[in-house]
């Protein structure tokens, strides 16, 4: 790949682990850069990208030469992906587009929004260790100093030939209506509600607060759904972005930022998204707690974090052995600027009941049709039984209830 950049007396004594990846990117993209920007070498970034890559395949398992081939692929397009941008957002129309007023008809907006293409590559783990990689990095405690790869204690067990990657991993095509089923209705708690929350948050957010980086109110605009991922929020005055990240407790929001090393999203999407933005324009990243607190004035919240997203590095991860696609797809690890880190807001416990399971039914039949429903529900019935049994204390129908039981018990 060729990359047009000027280098800059201050630029190159900067240190290589100290660069900002992500704030760099612009130089391949020919966006002109002020004097006041510190220019840096993009072949160090290369180079940090790189030896994350390396580190990433080693930890998922793909160490021996067989995986050569591989890491010489996942280079070759990571690469290609640094330089990559997307389409321009329609300013205009986003700042017409308007978003529902209560819940249920936020999180039916967001369903009704959420795509994928005609077939899904889905990945089965052999080891049921739902695509976690086997081993960690180990740093000595007293230097930090890099001290090789560890094994993780729940795959001792596992042969060496079980670990790799190529073998671990089988790759499936699903239909459309298979896998919108699956995510509405039978996925984990953390990512169909994470859905939920996203368009709660949304709702709340666009009516009641001021966007975080330039403070004007009645800015912020949903911009979810697919094909829009690290941009969930956008302000239409300094076009800040923002991508929400639910977590079950605020033990969760707290350790995801004591490591500051947040998985996140498809890395060619971030840089897509990043090359096609000026660099003075903010990008944080949300974090909201699920589970209800107090606040100091005695209200049930659900409190907000926010930060600018410092840094985003890339990670292999189960879809990257799927040797079927034509670029490699890689996810992404995320780190925040600590300094920036603060609340934004506390999103209140409103007494109101979202029907996640009627919304999605209806949206789902509107989408496809009752037959579609029906045969997906017969097709998947065993799953259901297991989650069903799992969730035997949970009401029925009202999958979630966003009501605080003393704001219940006063009324
Ligand atoms: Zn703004």
């Amino acid at each position: 790949m060729e990359c047009h950049i000027n280098l800059s007396q201050e630029g190159s004594e900067v240190s290589p682990l100290r660069i900002d990846v992500i704030q760099t990117l612009h130089y391949s993209t020919g966006v002109p850069v002020t004097s006041t920007l510190m220019l840096l070498p993009m072949q160090s970034i290369e180079k940090e990208v790189c030896d994350e890559l390396v580190h990433s395949l080693l930890e998922m398992g793909a160490s021996s030469d067989v995986h050569s081939k591989l890491r010489q692929r996942v280079i070759r397009d990571c690469k290609a992906y640094l330089s990559s941008s997307g389409d321009p957002i329609d300013w205009q129309a986003l700042k017409a587009l308007k978003f529902p007023k209560n819940y249920n008809d936020a999180y039916e907006h967001v369903l009704r929004n959420d795509d994928v293409p005609d077939t899904v590559t889905t990945y089965k783990d052999k080891l049921k260790l739902d695509g976690y990689e086997p081993f960690y990095r180990n740093f000595d405690r007293r230097t930090g100093v890099f001290n090789g790869y560890k094994l993780k204690a729940e795959f001792k067990a596992v042969s060496p030939s079980q670990l790799d990657p190529f073998n671990r991993f089988t790759f499936d095509r699903t239909s459309k209506e298979e896998t919108l089923f699956d995510d509405w209705f039978l996925a984990d708690d953390d990512s169909r509600d994470g859905i939920m929350y996203e368009a709660v948050l949304a709702c709340h957010a666009l009516q009641a607060e001021s966007c975080h980086n330039c403070k004007v109110k009645n800015v912020l605009r949903w911009n979810g759904g697919s094909g829009s991922s690290w941009q969930d929020l956008l302000c239409t005055m300094c076009e800040a972005t923002y991508e929400i990240k639910t977590k079950a407790t605020m033990e969760k929001v707290e350790t995801a930022l004591r490591y500051n090393n947040i998985k996140g999203g498809s890395f060619s999407a971030w840089c897509e998204m990043k090359n096609s933005k000026h660099r003075s324009q903010k990008t944080y990243l949300v974090l909201l707690t699920r589970e209800p607190t107090f606040n100091r004035q005695n209200k049930q919240v659900r409190p907000v974090t926010i930060a600018e997203i410092e840094k985003v590095l890339p990670r292999v991860h189960a879809g990257s052995f799927n040797t079927e696609r034509t670029c490699v797809s890689l996810k992404s690890r995320v780190s925040l600027n600590m300094n920036t880190k603060t609340k934004w807001f506390d999103l209140p416990v409103k007494g109101e009941t979202i029907y996640m399971k009627e919304i999605a039914e209806k949206v789902y039949k509107d989408r496809f049709s009752e037959e579609t429903f029906t045969r997906m529900w017969d097709l998947k019935s065993e799953v259901i039984a297991k989650l069903r049994k799992r969730k035997q204390k949970r009401k029925n129908q009202v999958m979630m209830v966003l009501m605080s039981s003393r704001e219940s018990s006063r009324e």
